[in-house]
């Protein structure tokens, strides 16, 4: 297990405008590894796909609380964790296969997890329906020079 080097918390309602508040402070977090311009994206890809899983899914259509922790252990590896405690999900692996959506009507591709999975080296996901999920997000950086 990796020494966590730095950690940090975020709370914020699960309201759609603040997915890109949510990216971008991860994105700041992760600056002190001084990562590629490539890997910023990736990073805050990744982040807005989970959240906003958490305000359209897991919540629907109320308003309650999103929670990240974002903690850099070892040298370059990034850690996130994206919880809600909204619906769940009941079959996990049926929900990360591509173009799987429960929401097809709402013009959802079901391609969420697939692109999380694409931009990081690692995407776990914990659930129970009725209490939520937590989306873990594992990269490791890439050493610079
Ligand atoms: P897209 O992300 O392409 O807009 P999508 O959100 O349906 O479509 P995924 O992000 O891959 O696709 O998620 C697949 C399915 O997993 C969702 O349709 C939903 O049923 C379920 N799901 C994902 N995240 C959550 C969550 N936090 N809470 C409850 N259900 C979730
Ligand atoms: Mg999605």
């Amino acid at each position: 297990m990796k020494e966590i080097r730095n950690r940090m918390k975020l709370e914020f309602e699960s309201r759609s405008c603040n997915e890109s508040f949510a990216r971008t402070a991860v994105a700041a977090f992760a600056a002190q590894l001084d990562p590629t311009y490539e890997e910023v994206s990736d990073i805050r890809t990744a982040v807005s796909e989970a959240v906003t899983n958490c305000i359209v899914h897991a919540y629907r259509e109320r308003v309650e609380t999103v929670y990240i922790t974002a903690e850099i252990r070892g040298e370059r590896e990034l850690v996130v964790r994206i919880r809600d405690k909204g619906c769940g999900i009941a079959d996990i692996e049926q929900a990360m296969q591509p173009l799987f959506t429960t929401a097809p009507g709402e013009e959802r591709a079901g391609l969420g997890f697939a692109v999380m999975q694409s931009l990081c080296d690692r995407v776990r996901v914990r659930s129970k329906p009725d209490a939520g999920t937590t989306v873990t997000l594992i990269k490791t950086l890439k050493l610079r020079q």
